[in-house]
């Protein structure tokens, strides 16, 4: 039996996705080969990357202005290539509102002088800063945010307001394609695809082209955002397999009906199982304290004794409920609910919870 699963990445993927890969990774339609068989220089690949491209920049509604490469590396690779290309030793805002965003400033530390614009540390990261405690710099050569923070559980559902003329860079690596924002205030958006796009191996970096021209010169060829965007996510072989299951998971959302109906999915989990969290707040104990700052994607709460804890994660694996656990920074619960989560799981789990704290 098919578990529902809560895992935070790699996680949970469109059943029909699966399906299909079960019938491609055998043999491509008229192909004779295997998806993994094929050139990467071949034009049925080079097709697919393009088609790929086209379809999550169609989707997220990303003018004309920017372009997508596909890398491997992971988002972590992006901490350090941002900085390798863009800080040029100079300096760099970063808002601080999790372990992802930490480790991003970390890599810019050891490139150039990067500045904490604002931080909710001291807080254990329970909310995230208001837009009146972050303070930017006049020289920073770009702004550095984390969309949504995939450990603490919280989410920017209203970007800050950034000083005209400054670029924005953001990892979206934990809510890329989960609704709708303003593709247009941001320079640089990056997300490892193991969350909301696909497997683990890829991430997708979609930047405005002009940005190219500041990029620093005498870099490694593989760590130069200009390698990759002149040849097309081509220089070197890119991870094949990754870059088509993400084709097939775009395809499943604009069959769907694109992001109004991924949005409207994500707002039904989100709406069910708040409301059960805040029906018993004292059993099922957020950890983020702004209901603002709470995360469509990820869902936090402790309950009153870790053995209660231990034991709510126990029974609900008993019941087909797979990967609940809380990160071990955080502890409790931590529900994963990405696109591909069916609400009826939220549904089932909502029962469950209900059931559970009749029971104890
Ligand atoms: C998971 C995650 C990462 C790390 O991605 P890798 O692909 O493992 O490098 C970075 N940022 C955020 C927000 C994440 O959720």
């Amino acid at each position: 039996m098919r578990k529902w699963n809560f895992n935070p990445g790699p996680a949970t993927l469109p059943l029909k996705v699966l399906e299909r890969l079960k019938e491609d990774t055998l043999e491509l339609p008229n192909l004779g080969m295997s998806i993994l068989e094929i050139s990467h220089r071949s034009k049925e690949f080079e097709a697919i990357l393009n088609d790929t491209k086209k379809l999550y920049q169609e989707l997220l509604g990303f003018s004309e202005e920017y372009e997508t490469i596909f890398l491997g590396g992971g988002a972590s690779l992006q901490f350090a290539m941002i900085p390798m290309n863009f800080l040029k030793g100079g300096t760099a805002d970063y808002v601080v509102t999790g372990s992802w965003a930490k480790k991003a400033l970390k890599e810019a530390k050891l490139l150039g002088n990067p500045k904490i614009a604002a931080t909710t540390e001291e807080e254990q990261f329970t909310r995230l800063p208001r837009e009146e405690e972050i303070n930017y710099s006049k020289d920073a050569r770009y702004i550095h945010f984390t969309s949504n923070n995939t450990i603490y559980g919280t989410q920017w559902h209203k970007y800050p307001k950034t000083p005209e003329g400054i670029p924005v860079f953001c990892d979206m690596s934990s809510d890329i394609l989960s609704r709708k924002f303003d593709t247009s205030k941001f320079s640089l958006i990056y997300a490892g695809a193991q969350k909301n796009l696909g497997p683990a191996g890829v991430t997708l970096i979609t930047m405005k082209k002009n940005l190219l021209n500041e990029g620093a010169e005498n870099l490694p060829t593989m760590l130069s955002y200009k390698t990759h965007f002149q040849e097309n996510s081509l220089y070197n072989t890119p991870p094949v397999y990754a870059i088509y299951v993400v084709k097939l998971v775009l395809e499943w959302v604009k069959e769907i009906g694109g992001l109004e109906e991924i949005e409207k999915r994500n707002n039904k989990k989100a709406e069910l199982i708040y409301g059960m969290m805040d029906k018993y707040p004292d059993y099922y104990k957020g950890t983020v304290k702004d209901k603002d700052s709470r995360s469509f994607m990820n869902v936090t709460f402790r309950m009153v004794t870790e053995d209660l804890e231990a034991k709510f994660i126990k029974e609900a694996s008993q019941v087909g409920f797979h990967g609940l656990k809380g990160h071990r920074s955080v502890g409790g619960i931590r529900v994963s609910m990405y696109n591909a989560l069916e609400p009826e799981g939220i549904e089932k789990l909502c029962e469950f919870m209900e059931d559970f704290k009749k029971k104890n």
